[in-house]
């Protein structure tokens, strides 16, 4: 085995409702995972572990996470341990069984075959394996022992099985024959025609470099290898899934043949934040100038002051600079030899017996060693002409050195860290004056991503458009609302106007947008209908992947979130990110704020992401929906007692536009039967400003 080739993906699903509620009672895991490492000869890698309660859809959800939505590099291996017996709970062999696109009878004749040898209860086991999409799937028993023999049982040749299913041609696969073939996976020559479940024997001879390292070129060149992250030729596997195995109707097909129901799972909001965590690129480092438009950046370095704050020593008084004799006694009548103002230019140096007339903020003439303030003397004699003062009586006794004057650095020293990577520069707070104070004019910051908003449908027109209403034309709300949100955010806003549902024009659109912007955000075309087009053209045009496609949220249910490849100006490939929210207007407002939100947090550098989240009084009753968390808009004011107090923005179906009005905040209300009662508290996700009652 080459020692440059990648290990595939394994993920690990356990299957246990005790462990699901107490994680630490899972035992087969930690085993799973030691097997996997030292057994596997370096070709896998553990990159997820999920538990889960023996219930059928739960179990359903997280394979068609990994097999259909993963991560960009997908999974080669799911391996689930537990629910494989006769008891009443036991649901894995179904639940799985009805995922699977090919079935691998072999596979669990091997894993049978292997723990019969060892106790005649393996009947007691009910595997079932196969492929879907491009992953291998094994149902391994849930008791550890059993888990690993199983394992151990098959482990050698899925390397081979995974390889192929993720695409890889067969032909350059098998090249060298049966022989080959065993040697590569380590099985030694005398184990060919049996399964050597349980050798630990070493694997791998030095010939097999070359057949993979063969192996893997070919594949690259025959799949069109359109991912552009460093992650090499391990990365062979799931690219170009997305766009060859679409979950989204194929809208050429009509909508006879369209999806009936959704075919992406529905995740809980926390989840999708998640997934938008997760799939959000990092932040680029730009260079910034210190100006009026810094407000809103996040910094990328930790910033040193470049000099001294004050850079001279100053008096902080309106006065007289003195040199201070010996114990401090300043009584008396002295002459004004000099004037030092606020402003640049050398001061000519005081002797003892002299004092300098110095304004607030002045430099201090060489020599002066304190500054006597006004109001301690009295003008004793002036100049002839009688517009200068000649001599000034000082009434101050036990003088100190250095009274009234700021030393050079004291306020801030040359190198001292004056703000940190992270901080937000605000327009309010002063950062930028304290740049400004201590000489640095250009800050490392995180850039900012620009944003294009395009809403679809065939019926929307221009808000603005003079004239009636056709019946069946809408005015576009969405576009203006978001493109003011996200500017009101701090980010830069391209608008893509309006595209009709046409597959075509879409893409066309999107295309052109993906060049310009970092992140889309496209309203409408999202629900079930014939004419919703984005999924499919987001997953079968330009390649993209879907990372989910329903919330269980209220409203905002049909949400959805991907990225797509495109080249950079640079020619590098990166991914875009794309949110398509629905088009009714409440639900695109919601949705921008929860979701859309966090992620271009992400891509500046704010952090925390997204909303500040309060806890709320509420000001009436509040009805629940039975079955999805809602998101309700509401007013939040601040009470004379100091509490924060919410009242609805009324009703609430995601199609009113009135529900927007004068909303500063989202009221997070779970499912629930019964209505949250008036004085009851819950969380608020703040979106703008609270005043007073
Ligand atoms: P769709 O998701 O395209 O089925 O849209 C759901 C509803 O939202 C329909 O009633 C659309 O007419 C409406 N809608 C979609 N986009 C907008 C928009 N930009 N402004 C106002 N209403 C919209
Ligand atoms: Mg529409």
């Amino acid at each position: 085995m080459s020692a440059s080739t990648p290990p595939l993906r394994v993920a690990l699903l356990i299957i246990s409702t005790t462990a699901a509620k107490d994680p630490s009672t899972d035992a087969s895991g930690t085993v799973l995972k030691d097997t996997i490492e030292q057994e596997g000869g370096g070709r896998w890698q553990l990159v997820d572990t999920k538990i889960v309660s023996d219930v059928v859809v739960q179990i359903q959800r997280q394979i068609m996470l990994w097999a259909d939505v993963a991560v960009p590099e997908g999974i080669n291996l799911i391996l689930t341990t537990g629910g494989t017996g006769f008891a009443v709970a036991d649901n894995t062999p179904e639940a799985v069984s009805a995922l699977l696109h090919k079935q691998a009878p072999g596979i669990v004749h091997g894993m049978l075959a292997a723990s019969l040898s060892v106790t005649p209860f393996a009947m007691m086991s009910r595997p079932v394996a196969g492929v879907r999409n491009k992953s291998v799937i094994i149902t391994l028993p849930g008791s550890p022992k059993g888990a690993k023999e199983n394992l151990q049982a098959v482990l050698k040749t899925l390397h081979h099985a995974c390889l192929q299913a993720a695409g890889q041609d067969s032909r350059s696969l098998h090249a060298g024959g049966l022989k080959k073939l065993e040697a590569d996976a380590g099985f030694s020559p005398t184990m060919s025609g049996a399964v050597g479940w349980h050798s630990r024997s070493s694997h791998g001879g030095s010939s097999s470099s070359h057949t993979h390292a063969h192996s893997h070129s070919h594949s690259h060149g025959g799949h069109g290898h359109s991912h552009g992250h460093g992650h090499g030729h391990g990365a062979l596997v799931r690219h170009t899934t997305p766009s060859a195995n679409p979950m989204s109707s194929d809208p050429a097909l009509g909508p006879s043949r369209r999806n009936r129901e959704s075919p992406y799972p529905m995740l809980a909001v926390d989840e999708a934040l998640g997934q938008i965590k997760e799939h959000t690129p990092a932040p680029e480092v730009v260079a910034t100038k210190v100006s009026r438009d810094l407000p809103g950046f996040v910094l990328a370095e930790d910033v040193k002051a470049k000099a001294n704050v004050p850079a001279f020593r100053a008096s902080i008084v309106d006065g007289y600079a003195v040199v201070v004799p010996k114990g401090g006694n300043m009584k008396g009548v002295f002459p004004v030899v000099s004037v030092s103002h606020a402003a640049p230019g050398e001061a000519k140096e005081l002797k003892e017996g002299q004092i300098a007339r110095i304004t607030t903020g002045a430099p201090l003439p060489a020599g002066a060693t304190s500054v006597i303030m006004v109001e301690d003397t009295v003008l004793k004699t002036m100049t002839d002409d009688g517009k200068e003062e000649k001599e000034v009586e000082i009434l101050a006794d036990n003088v100190q050195e250095g009274e009234n004057i700021r030393e050079v650095g004291s306020d801030i020293k040359t190198d001292s860290l004056i703000l940190r990577k992270g901080e937000q520069i605000s327009a309010v707070g002063g950062e930028i004056g304290l740049l400004a104070a201590v000489g640095v004019g250009e800050v490392r910051t995180y850039r900012r991503p620009v944003v294009g908003v395009l809403s679809t449908g065939d019926e929307i027109v221009e808000h603005d458009r003079p004239g009636a209403l056709r019946l069946g034309e809408v005015r576009d709300t969405n576009r203006v609302t978001l493109m003011a949100a996200a500017r009101e955010w701090g980010f830069e806003v391209v608008d893509l106007g309006i595209a009709a549902d046409q597959s075509g024009s879409l893409e066309e659109t999107l295309r052109n947008a993906l060049r310009q912007v970092d992140l889309i955000i496209t309203t409408g075309g999202v629900s079930m209908g014939e004419l919703d087009l984005l999924k499919p053209t987001i997953e079968r045009s330009l390649g993209g992947t879907i990372h989910f496609g329903r919330v269980a949220m209220k409203p905002g249910k049909p949400t959805t979130f991907a990225t797509v490849p495109v080249k950079n100006n640079a020619g590098e490939r990166v991914r875009k990110v794309v949110f398509s929210l629905p088009g009714n207007p409440a639900s695109a407002l919601v949705t921008f704020h929860l979701f859309v939100l966090p992620s271009l947090h992400q891509m500046c550098g704010v952090a925390p992401a997204g909303l500040t989240e309060v806890p709320v009084t509420l000001a009436h009753d509040f009805g629940l929906d039975q079955r999805r968390p809602e998101y309700h808009r509401a007013v939040v004011t601040v009470g004379r007692d100091g509490l924060l107090l919410a009242s609805s923005t009324g009703g609430q179906r995601s199609s009113k536009v009135g529900s927007l009005r004068g909303a500063n905040a989202l009221l997070c209300l779970p499912a629930g039967d019964a209505p949250k009662k008036k004085g009851e508290k819950v969380q608020a996700l703040l979106m703008g400003g609270v005043r007073s009652e």
